[in-house]
């Protein structure tokens, strides 16, 4: 089933998530800069409209290790951590210059699960974010690699942005990702798969297609996704997945058309969002 989507023009306070894959050239691991140009753009553009605009860009180990010039992935944490380091560096850099064209203030969050655990840091948090939005500037927002632990991680930028979003009140959650959205099965292996563009409801069957990954729904990443689903929607956002591959996709889903997965917010008052970040267990 379809929806009619006109009403997420009005949408007003946006966090929009873009992965590594989706920032960085893969032959090279290096950041891929008309992209980040045509993204950077895009997001002013959103922030002129009047909508407060957050990104959460990973990114910082593949910059790190592409500035450091190692040839295979770091599987070793420390040396994970210390690409970060270097990476997250390197790409507020980009990011600084971009947005200045534009004299678009951008800032950096950087947060770890003790953030959001701890009452004062997750307090400071939301009101960082609302002194930044209040003032028109756009936070990007990654994980502190360089200093989280293994017991205190988000570990991945799904979850991570489906929290800020939760966090900040937001109404509408945007993950681009390599694919288009979720099918019913990997589609890059069963081409029976049929496209899901609307979830009404996130039930456990769907949960369970997710955390699958012999059946995965669409490619891998697809669980954390679904669970980051049931986050946003629970705390009052809609959440759409959509391909990053082209980003003026952004402007397309703004305008309302039917690209993407959209998964319909549908606040649950009893809804906690600190029960999730202490148990991970939810969905
Ligand atoms: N925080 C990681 C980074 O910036 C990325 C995590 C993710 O892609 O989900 O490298």
């Amino acid at each position: 089933m379809s929806l009619n989507r006109t009403a997420i023009k009005d949408k007003k306070r946006i966090v929009i998530k873009i992965g590594s894959s989706s920032l960085t050239h893969e032959t090279t691991n290096s950041l891929n800069l008309s992209k980040m140009e045509k993204l950077i753009r895009i997001l002013t553009d959103l922030r002129n409209q009047g909508k407060d605009v957050i990104l959460v860009s990973s990114g910082a180990i593949a910059v790190g290790r592409e500035t450091l010039g190692l040839k295979e992935k770091p599987s070793d944490k420390i040396v994970k951590q210390a690409c970060a380091a270097v990476g997250q560096a390197r790409l507020m850099m980009v990011y600084q210059k971009l947005f200045a064209e534009y004299n678009q203030v951008p800032a950096q969050i950087l947060m770890t699960k003790y953030t959001m655990i701890n009452d004062i840091s997750r307090k400071n948090a939301r009101n960082t974010f609302e002194e930044l939005l209040n003032m028109g500037v756009i936070p990007i927002v990654n994980e502190n690699d360089t200093v989280s632990t293994d017991e205190l991680e988000f570990g991945d930028n799904d979850t991570l942005s489906a929290i800020v979003a939760a966090l900040v009140h937001a109404d509408m959650l945007i993950l681009l990702s390599d694919i288009d959205g979720l099918y019913t099965d990997d589609p890059h292996k069963n081409k029976e798969a049929v496209f899901i563009d609307y979830v009404e409801v996130i039930d456990e069957k769907l949960c369970e297609m997710g955390k699958d990954s012999s059946s995965s729904v669409g490619t891998g990443g697809m669980a954390t996704k679904i669970s980051a689903a049931k986050i946003a929607t629970d705390s009052g956002a809609d959440m759409i997945i959509a391909n990053g591959e082209d980003v003026y996709i952004i402007n397309e889903i703004m305008e309302g058309k039917n690209v993407g997965t959209l998964f319909k917010a549908h606040k649950d008052e009893n809804f906690v969002l600190l029960d999730y970040i202490r148990t991970k267990q939810y969905p």
